[in-house]
């Protein structure tokens, strides 16, 4: 399989992986940049994620509309579209509006690392009000604009929260974007209990860091943690072999599958 295969399939399996740990329902999406074409995403048609399959996956161009391509596309493309335009060292971001996470878009008290496996989340998210510049909307990125006035607020970080609404998170591969995406609502979920009893400890800066620098994508407990919401999805058998899932920048294997073609970022 060719590299793209190779994540195409694992974008189909994170779809699964993200609604069968309830990060997602019948709205809420993901996508990865092209490997090829890195101002270009793939993402699915507007269907559930539980549901996607590798047929429903579209090609995006940098402003989020689809190529060569009639099908429905999700209305809020543009979070994606707008984060890979200003972010080049992501390659995969997801947009979901898991209940946990959305208490901190609508109180002062910062959402940010309580607990070891939320340590990703990276420090204080940042709250978008799509509001204070675009005044009384549906809520709903609709356009670039508001798009790339997300992508302001997440800035450099990896997740941005929006008032009302749900949150993005971007990451350098698939799995990252799942992994944080499937542990900043259970965070919350610890950060708003123990709220209820105190104030929580957060974690340091310095064990924020640790955690990062302890990180290796292509390492057996990364793959431990793929295969096992992998198979709790039902979609054990589409996971190939251990490896960097849904990772594709060149810092990781510059020799890897990818028949030659020198890694245009
Ligand atoms: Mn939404």
């Amino acid at each position: 399989m060719s590299q793209l295969d190779d994540l195409l399939r694992d974008l189909v399996v994170a779809n699964r992986i993200l609604s069968n740990e309830d990060v997602v329902d019948a709205y809420g999406h993901i996508s990865v940049r092209h490997p090829d074409n890195p101002k270009h995403f793939f993402m699915s048609r507007s269907r559930a994620p539980e549901l996607v399959e590798r047929h429903d996956l579209i090609e995006f161009d940098q402003a989020g509309e689809p190529v060569k391509d009639t099908r429905q596309p999700y209305l809020e493309r543009f979070i994606h579209a707008a984060i890979f335009e200003a972010r080049p060292d992501v390659t995969a971001v997801v947009h979901a509006h898991a209940e946990d996470t959305l208490p901190f878009g609508l109180i002062k008290t910062p959402l940010q690392p309580v607990i070891h496996s939320g340590s990703f989340i990276g420090g204080k998210v940042p709250v978008w009000d799509i509001r204070k510049k675009f005044g009384d909307t549906n809520l709903l990125v609709t356009n670039m604009a508001q798009g790339r006035d997300l992508a302001k607020c997440l800035g450099k970080g990896n997740v941005a929260l929006m008032r009302g609404h749900g949150f993005a998170s971007a990451a350098r591969s698939i799995i990252e974007v799942v992994r944080l995406s499937v542990y900043l609502p259970r965070n919350a979920r610890v950060q708003l209990a123990a709220m209820q009893a105190g104030k929580p400890i957060p974690l340091s800066k310095g064990e924020i860091a640790a955690r990062a620098a302890g990180y290796r994508p292509r390492s057996p407990e990364t793959w431990r943690a793929w295969e096992y919401w992998a198979n709790r999805a039902g979609c054990g058998d589409m996971i190939g072999e251990p490896g960097a899932p849904g990772r594709h920048d060149s810092h990781e294997h510059g020799q890897s599958h990818s028949h030659g073609h020198a890694p245009k970022r």
